[in-house]
């Protein structure tokens, strides 16, 4: 029994235990297990849990996710279960209360089975910026899984959850979705709450799910999404999710942007995305050339953006109010500054300059006013394009996972990872990342971009295109 379960996946696992084919506990004690397992495993492990739950909780009978345990990410608000957004700082820290979005999933069933590990405040490209250590990518253990979500990408390509919760706030799903080969989605800026994640760049983040299918994706995201009075910004979707179905792309138009498919992206990368576009079109889609002229500035943009956004996000970590306190102070200022200095690892201590550098007084136009005036542009490039194609197709990153270490030492070279997917986290709007192909062995992940808003036809386009490719990610499984 303990192959099949692992061959199924999340939503036919509710379905089976819905049908009484199978209880909710069975299925949890099976993850908690594998999930301990790698825990337990440490150095030797994947690396892909901070916590893992001691026994299965209670279900609401009926409830539509009927069980199924899920991972998620360490920066959500867990109530009294440790949740430091993989930073020291947040040491001993036990949020009196859950995030929303976690929420709203265990109100449709589904059980808290570990947190995962993540780049420090979700500031990464490769989860090696966790003051818990690296997660090793399962397709090559010697490869980073991408970030800053890598531990839940890794643990749902290696059959350790079911599905998980990621956050992206430049490509931090989408990313690691395409490094590990399974499914990534960031939604709608506002469409899920932001209520109770530990923040980075309050304009950018946004939940969602990281799924070994599209189908998965779909349904996980159709329990988050709803206004929540805890987030001002959050809003209710103009209708309601459908569940994708579609086995064919009749009358769909990708576009591809020529500023997000050419120099810079590795040459199998580009193999295995224009191999899936061709399928596109044997399924029906017509493909032609769209223009995105300011993308090519979005990292520029992003980069000013997020860093100032997370200086003043950070400013609350002063050893006051949550975690960590230094030792020895001899004053007040003493131990605000000795607390952030063993606090934050070095990447968040270079977004805190950054960001502050930028918002100081007599540069602040300079730099944030002038990186938001190219967001807009930004925005408005995709808004052109969608009156002339429906989605847009680009490759999620540039290259396939790369080896631990490689570029750790070089942060520029670090931020091109998310080249691709920085645009559509500037405007707002929704992304998914599919697996399309092999290249060298190793994933290669293909994006979906909609207007505001489209996540039902981006899903369906997602289903109909991965039913088209069947793309094998059951080799990363340990
Ligand atoms: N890698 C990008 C960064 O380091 C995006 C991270 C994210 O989406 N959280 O900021």
């Amino acid at each position: 029994m303990s192959a099949d379960l692992l061959e199924l996946s999340a939503a036919a696992a509710a379905a089976e235990i819905a049908s009484g084919g199978l209880s909710a506990g069975e299925l949890f004690d099976f993850y908690r297990e594998r999930a301990g397992a790698d825990r337990d495993a440490g150095e030797q492990g994947l690396g892909c849990f901070t916590w893992v739950a001691e026994g299965a909780p209670e279900t609401p009978a009926g409830a539509p996710l009927g069980g199924v345990p899920l991972a998620v990410k360490d920066l959500f608000c867990t109530e009294d279960v440790p949740s430091q957004s993989g930073s020291r700082i947040l040491e001993g820290y036990l949020p009196p209360y859950t995030a929303t979005a976690v929420a709203r999933l265990q109100e449709a069933g589904a059980t808290l089975l570990a947190k995962t590990n993540q780049d420090e405040f979700a500031m990464g490209s490769s989860t090696e910026n966790s003051a818990f250590g690296p997660t090793l990518n399962p397709w090559d253990r010697s490869r980073v899984p991408g970030g800053s979500s890598g531990g839940s990408a890794a643990a749902v390509a290696a059959g350790l959850a079911p599905w998980a919760l990621g956050t992206d706030t430049g490509g931090s799903i989408r990313q690691p979705a395409a490094l590990c080969g399974v499914v990534g989605l960031k939604p709608t800026y506002g469409t899920v709450s932001r209520y109770g994640m530990i923040a980075f760049a309050s304009s950018l983040d946004q939940a969602g799910p990281i799924t070994r299918d599209v189908t998965d994706a779909a349904l996980l995201l159709s329990h988050m999404v709803a206004r929540d009075p805890c987030d001002a910004t959050s809003v209710q979707a103009p209708s309601e999710l459908v569940l994708p179905s579609a086995e064919r792309l009749d009358g769909v138009t990708l576009g591809v942007p020529g500023e997000l498919t050419g120099e810079g992206i590795e040459a199998g990368v580009l193999e295995g995305f224009n191999a899936a576009l061709r399928r596109a079109e044997e399924l029906g889609a017509s493909v032609r050339e769209v223009q995105l002229p300011h993308a090519p500035h979005a990292l520029s943009a992003y980069y000013v953006l997020a860093p100032a956004e997370a200086s003043s996000n950070l400013a609350r970590y002063d050893g006051v109010r949550y975690g960590l306190r230094a030792e020895g102070a001899e004053d007040l200022i003493d131990m605000y500054t000795r607390t952030r200095h063993d606090g934050f690892g070095p990447e968040v201590k270079r977004r805190i300059m950054l960001g502050t550098y930028a918002l100081s007084s007599g540069y602040y136009d300079a730099y944030y006013g002038h990186a938001q005036r190219v967001r807009t542009k930004i925005a408005e490039d995709f808004t052109k394009a969608f009156e002339e194609v429906d989605l847009i197709a680009t490759p999620t990153a540039p290259s396939v996972a790369f080896a631990l270490g490689e570029k750790t030492g070089d942060p520029l070279e670090m931020y091109l990872n998310d080249y691709c997917t920085v645009p559509m986290s500037l405007a707002g709007i929704p992304a998914i990342s599919i697996p399309c192909a092999l290249s060298d062995g190793l994933p290669v992940g293909l994006q979906l971009a909609g207007p505001a808003f489209s996540e039902s036809r981006l899903l369906d386009a997602a289903h109909a295109l991965e039913q088209g490719l069947a793309f094998d990610g059951a080799r990363a499984r340990v």
